[in-house]
């Protein structure tokens, strides 16, 4: 990135993205300046050559900007008290991804570049997107928020198109931020935590689509629904998405399974998505409504969507289907760490054998109520388990299973044994996994793991 050559630049948070951002600077001939709390990570710095200093207790005179990782907790002092200086002192505080696009800017300003951003979904659809493309035979980079940092990609050029997921914080963190298509899926309350208000959190999303040249927006919420309207009215390009009957004029719905460009009075089938397991329920029907638009607002339709659609893979631990044990479909999702996201894989089946449980958010599952009587068996594990009990009542009959390895024998033993047509055993726990594994993506795997033997077993 030469977008700070021969200039000084700070870089607090060496995570992943950090190390990368530091390494990317220096390549593109910056002074670099780097820390982390953490000494680990700094030994691992120092060990590639980067120049630590205290950013602490530095003089920020001389410096360009300081670069923060998107991990870095701005609640805790040390880096809160490093912005509030740099920013005393006249240096502008910004992230990754500003720094991809003011290289973009400057070494291929045409270079296609697609912003995804939202409370939910966000992961699914930038992967679906890149899918997309790729199906289509493009040259496409997948980045941001979903894993690979974006400066870790290859660079921007106009034969390539970036697909990048954004969170608000990397928003925040990214003034230049002009996608070719911005994508805001819904905006619902989450993160409240870090960026104040609803109507502030609202905002910070809104700038990715009132930037863009084109703008997917869903508008399945309030409040989706209002930026939507008011970009319009300042004569934005906009598309409208919807999976819940909600769209006012032209755009991509999705209605009964199927997916469907409406233009005027008219409906135009793009693909049926019944019988698509990855795309399984309405909110992946706003997922992929999503990603079709953005194709859409850049001139790609007809029958490569349909096909792209039929054969995307969808993301390990989003109600991810293992396989299959007798009739009984084992479905992994472990990424489900709250009640909302539960809420959709149990909309999204039937004749349920519940795997649930691990450490409670607030709210615990009172939510889920109206969904119980989907549930064939729930099968309790971890902390929680007490209280879900209580919860569930005698809405349906329960196991005390405290693991995994308990848990989902039992569950699949009872699917084929039950007489319910089409069982399916499922992994949505409505929980963070930290009582019993160090990350959800580790319960993912021990459920596949056990599953997968079940399977070869049967
Ligand atoms: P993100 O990257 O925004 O966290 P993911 O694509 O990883 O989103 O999906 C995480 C979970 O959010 C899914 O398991 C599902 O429960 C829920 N989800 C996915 N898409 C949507 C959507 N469009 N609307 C609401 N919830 C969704």
């Amino acid at each position: 990135v030469g977008v700070f050559r021969d200039q000084s630049v700070a870089v607090f948070g060496l995570g992943g993205s950090g190390f990368i951002t530091a390494q990317a600077l220096v390549a593109g001939g910056a002074s670099v300046y780097v820390w982390d709390d953490n000494e680990h990570a700094r030994e691992k710095a120092r060990a590639a050559g980067l120049r630590i200093e205290n950013l602490a207790s530095v003089d920020w005179r001389g410096f360009s900007a300081l670069v923060l990782s998107p991990g870095v907790p701005l609640t805790h002092p040390a880096p809160h008290w490093t912005v509030v200086k740099a920013r005393e002192a006249g240096v502008e505080v910004i992230g990754d991804i500003e720094l991809f696009c003011r290289e973009r800017r400057r070494i291929a300003p045409d270079a296609p570049l697609i912003a995804i951003t939202g409370t939910n979904g966000k992961s699914t659809t930038t992967a679906l997107i890149a899918h997309l493309f790729a199906t289509l035979g493009f040259d496409v980079q997948i980045g941001g928020n979903i894993g690979t940092p974006i400066l870790a990609l290859e660079p921007p050029s106009s034969e390539r198109v970036h697909v990048v997921e954004c969170s608000s914080y990397q928003i925040d963190l990214a003034p230049s931020l002009d996608p070719t298509v911005g994508v805001l899926l819904n905006v619902t309350p989450d993160h409240l935590d870090r960026h104040g208000t609803m109507e502030n959190y609202a905002a910070i999303k809104a700038r990715l689509v009132s930037a863009a040249d084109h703008a997917v927006i869903g508008v399945d919420d309030a409040f989706c629904a209002a930026i939507a309207k008011k970009l319009r009215a300042e004569g934005h390009d906009v598309i409208g998405v919807s999976a819940a009957g909600m769209l006012e004029g032209d755009g991509v719905v999705f209605e009964g399974g199927a997916l469907y460009w409406r233009g005027g009075r008219r409906l135009d089938l793009i693909a049926d998505l019944s019988g698509v397991g990855s795309l399984r329920g309405a909110h992946n029907g706003q997922n992929a409504a999503a990603s079709v638009a953005v194709l859409h607002a850049i001139g790609l339709d007809g029958a490569g969507l349909a096909k792209g659609l039929r054969s995307f893979a969808g993301l390990a631990h989003r109600m991810e289907e293992v396989g299959k044990y007798g009739k009984a479909l084992l479905v992994n999702d472990s990424k489900a760490t709250n009640a909302d996201a539960a809420e959709k894989a149990l909309l999204s089946f039937d004749n349920i054998f519940w795997i649930l449980g691990g450490r409670a958010k607030q709210g615990g599952i009172e939510s889920l109520k109206p969904l119980f009587g989907k549930i064939a068996k729930g099968y309790l594990i971890g902390e929680a388990s007490h209280d879900f009990a209580k919860t569930i009542g005698d809405a349906f009959p329960v196991a005390f299973c405290q693991t995994l390895e308990n848990a989902l024998p039992l569950a699949a033993r009872d699917a084929i044994e039950s007489a319910r047509a089409e069982p399916v055993v499922l992994l949505s726990p409505a929980c963070a996994s930290f009582d019993q594994f160090p990350d959800f993506e580790k319960r993912g795997d021990r459920f596949c793991e056990i599953a997968r033997a079940l399977i070869k077993a049967y």
